[in-house]
């Protein structure tokens, strides 16, 4: 049984349509829309965050 999954990974993307960049946080390196033109994205890199602790 799996509660909510810990945060583990800060990922970073790009859109170069848009000019845009952004991170977010997730449990695995998953992929995210654009905030600006919603189109899906795969992390430019991503940060493990094991450090901090929830
Ligand atoms: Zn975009």
């Amino acid at each position: 049984m799996m509660d909510d999954e810990p945060i583990r990974f800060r990922n970073y993307y790009r859109c170069d349509d848009c000019d845009v960049e952004w991170s977010d946080d997730w449990s695995c390196c998953c992929d995210d829309e654009c905030p600006s033109c919603g189109r899906d994205y795969t992390p430019t890199h991503s940060e493990d965050l094991e450090e901090e602790t929830f």
